[in-house]
């Protein structure tokens, strides 16, 4: 295993990716970070430590929690372990052009020879992560291809969920700069609460409340398309008592 597959797609001048220099510190517990990368084509990295390296599988799905569902990694080069820290934009028409957030990190752990596993085309081990926790498999499926196939998947256990994916995880992933997150704005509520009335009756649901005002009647709400009322620009201020007027 080696930094040269990785160092030779990038020049370091340009991208704020690491070069890989540093040395490996301690013995401490491998770790694994999985990243969401928008370059050309939106996939997820998932990198595990071994050795000195993160042993690296781009999953253009990301990864699943279903038992049932195999996700495609394609072993890609090894990366440096201090590509675990990297978060940000690799400039377009460079290698991997686009931006890079942390998904999930933590560290792995594996009860048998990782290498040999590796070797054997069947790795078993277990995620400590925020997101990601549990027994996983890494299992190759096409031995000779130039960029060799696995598949991901989650075992069966208490930390499997059915139908759950890596996009419904997202809500703690930074967007990109400019780019929008809609589990983040889709959590804010349209309207502030009502109080609920003291006595327990309906008089503290907002329905209520309206239909409580003079004039009010009851009606469907619109079905189909609707035109919203939008301000409009205006030569001159309508007439009459009915109206406020403030200068801009
Ligand atoms: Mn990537």
């Amino acid at each position: 295993m080696s930094l040269q597959r990785y160092r030779r797609k990038r020049q370091f001048d340009a991208t704020r990716e690491p070069r890989g220099d540093k040395g490996v510190g301690g013995s401490r517990r491998a770790i694994f970070v999985v990243q969401l990368h928008h370059a050309s084509r939106r996939h997820y990295d998932f990198r595990l430590q071994v050795g000195g390296v993160l042993r690296s599988w781009a999953v253009p799905k990301g990864p699943s929690l279903d038992p049932s569902v195999k996700r495609m990694a394609v072993e890609v080069e090894d990366h440096p372990l201090d590509y675990a820290d990297f978060e940000g934009d690799i400039p377009k028409g460079h290698y991997g052009g686009g931006h890079v957030a942390r998904f999930d990190s933590g560290v792995w752990s594996s009860d048998g020879d990782v290498e040999q596993q590796l070797a054997d085309g069947h790795l078993r081990f277990e995620l400590f992560g925020d997101k990601l926790k549990g027994a996983w498999h890494l299992i190759r499926s096409q031995r000779n291809a130039r960029q060799p196939q696995w598949l991901l998947i989650k075992d069966q256990d208490a930390h499997a969920a059915a139908q759950r994916e890596a996009d419904d995880l997202l809500a703690e992933v930074k967007p990109p700069p400019g780019g929008r997150n809609p589990a983040r704005t889709a959590r804010k509520p349209a309207m502030p609460p009502v109080r609920k009335a003291r006595n327990g009756d309906a008089g503290g649901h907002w329905a209520s409340r309206a239909l409580a005002l003079p004039q009010a009647r009851r009606q469907a709400a619109p079905r189909g398309p609707f035109a919203p009322q939008l301000a409009r620009l205006g030569t001159s201020v309508p007439a009459g008592e009915a109206w406020l007027h403030e200068i801009k």
